[in-house]
């Protein structure tokens, strides 16, 4: 069982991480977008670690909605909605329950994933977040370490794809060869949740 102390320690391990690869995040951004998803999601990551100290949050859907609702406030450009809105509706789905299952969050995660498909339009193969986070859920219910696995490989696996969505999606064939930035953290997001399971 999982409760808001893991959920707050996934979120910190997460900020870390896009603290620790903001650079590359924002590189990568730099190939096919306009070079600001790094520091996109190191603000919005900050504000958020800032909130969950400020704020009373007692439950994992607590921690979770708190972390849509700052995403969404302070990421800005298309991530930001977006990854709010991954974390709302994973949030809401879990309810009030002051503990959760994993198959609870694979199943929360899920709806989710389906709430960020339903906003952007997006769906597999076109070159967005979506890559490595279906995956990621898909293998959720295997493990934590099983579902890092699989959006790494998801984010590797956007190399090749033409974008279909986003601003990468105005560079056509010349979006081939590049990794998503997108997908690119949304793996470091899953990475922190098998951390916070070892830690
Ligand atoms: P912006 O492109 O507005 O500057 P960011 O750079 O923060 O926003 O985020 C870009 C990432 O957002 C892309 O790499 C992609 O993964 C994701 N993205 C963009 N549009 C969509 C969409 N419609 N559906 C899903 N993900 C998307
Ligand atoms: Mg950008
Ligand atoms: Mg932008």
């Amino acid at each position: 069982m999982m409760d808001a102390d893991f959920f707050r320690r996934w979120m910190e391990l997460a900020a870390a991480a896009v603290e620790r690869e903001a650079d590359r995040l924002t590189e990568l951004d730099s190939a096919i977008g306009d070079a600001d998803h790094g520091s996109n999601l190191q603000r919005g990551f900050a504000a958020l670690v800032a909130a969950l100290d400020k704020e009373e949050t007692a439950t994992p859907g607590a921690v979770l909605v708190l972390a849509g609702r700052q995403l969404i406030s302070t990421v800005g450009g298309a991530s930001g909605p977006l990854y709010g809105t991954l974390m709302r509706r994973a949030g809401k789905t879990l309810g009030d329950a002051a503990e959760v299952t994993p198959a609870q969050l694979a199943e929360a995660l899920r709806a989710g994933v389906t709430a960020v498909a339903g906003l952007g339009g997006a769906k597999a193969g076109d070159k967005t977040m979506l890559d490595a986070l279906e995956p990621a859920v898909d293998a959720l219910g295997e493990s934590f370490a099983a579902a890092a696995q699989a959006a790494e490989r998801g984010a590797l696996a956007t190399v090749p794809m033409r974008a279909r969505k986003g601003r990468a999606s105005y560079l056509g064939e010349r979006s081939v060869g590049h990794q998503d930035p997108g997908a690119t953290s949304s793996a470091l997001l899953i990475a922190a949740l098998a951390e916070a399971e070892a830690a």
